[in-house]
């Protein structure tokens, strides 16, 4: 049987993706289509909204009872509603949405120990294989290289960093034991701004449509070494996401990772 799907934030950017695709894949059945009290677009067709045919799922802001699974991307000011509404009603929940604060981490994580959810910054494929390299690259580099971390977004992105520049500055104080809280450099300004050992630049660069670009930059006196992914579009993201949602089935309570949907370490 389809897994019965529910999609939080449907009236946003990548909420539309979610609807067309998992739509197109024949593998869902879309129950609802839920976004924040009072959208401009409440009551329309979420097919007719995702730019794919009518799926006779009108957007609204309540969650059904018939679901199996929820995706949400919205906004951070929306996890306590859909953590409360997948508790309720027993759905698995792919959680996209970025920007969360520590209290609503650990809201995720106590929610985890009731349902299955899977948490991730990033749900691409090449990224999830970037976080695995970063620290080790650092590691195997050393102390002597400086690292940088500079991540770009289109001009309507809210939080900044991103939570996927954020991931890749812990991957890496993960694997040098860096102290996270006390090394990350936001920016650089002033007449005092002098790079100090240790620490990782953290830069974000906001313009036009810019879909993601993040680059970890290593570098010593000498030489220069850049992991660059950049993202052509939300698509593969969404991949990521309907991907998990699927392998979310069946599974024990517990917070997940992108890389135990695909398999990586
Ligand atoms: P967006 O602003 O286009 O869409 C957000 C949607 O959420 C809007 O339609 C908004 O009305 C809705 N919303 C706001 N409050 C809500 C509430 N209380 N209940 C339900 N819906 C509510 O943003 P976007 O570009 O689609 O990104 C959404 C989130 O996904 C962001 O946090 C972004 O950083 C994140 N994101 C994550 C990944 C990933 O791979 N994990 C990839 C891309 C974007």
């Amino acid at each position: 049987m389809k897994p019965r799907l529910t999609v939080i934030g449907a009236a946003g950017r990548m909420g539309r993706r979610i609807v067309a695709m998992a739509s197109e894949s024949g593998q869902f059945e879309i129950v609802a289509a839920i976004d924040r009290q009072g959208h401009p677009d409440m009551g329309k067709d979420a097919g007719f909204l995702a730019g794919v045919a009518t799926l006779k799922v009108p957007l609204t802001d309540t969650c059904p009872t018939d679901a199996d699974v929820a995706i949400d991307f919205s906004l951070p000011e929306a996890i306590d509603n859909t953590l409360r509404q997948c508790l309720e009603n027993s759905l698995s929940l792919v959680l996209g949405t970025t920007g969360l604060n520590r209290e609503q981490r650990t809201a995720v994580e106590t929610a985890a120990k009731t349902i299955p959810i899977v948490h991730a910054t990033n749900m691409s494929v090449g990224m999830n294989v970037l976080f695995s390299l970063v620290g080790k690259v650092a590691a195997m580099l050393g102390e002597d290289y400086d690292i940088e971390i500079v991540e770009e977004h289109h001009r309507l992105k809210k939080d900044a960093p991103s939570g996927t520049a954020l991931t890749l500055a812990e991957k890496i104080c993960e694997a040098t034991k860096r102290d996270f809280a006390g090394c990350l450099i936001h920016g650089r300004s002033g007449k005092d701004a002098l790079r100090q050992k240790g620490t990782i630049g953290m830069h974000a660069v906001r313009a036009g449509d810019i879909t993601g670009i993040h680059s970890v930059i290593y570098g010593t006196a000498g030489e220069t070494i850049t992991l660059n992914h950049t993202a052509h579009s939300r698509d593969m993201f969404v991949r990521g996401a309907l991907r998990a949602a699927l392998w979310l089935a069946g599974r024990q309570p517990g917070l997940y990772a992108m890389t135990d949907v695909l398999g990586i370490e």
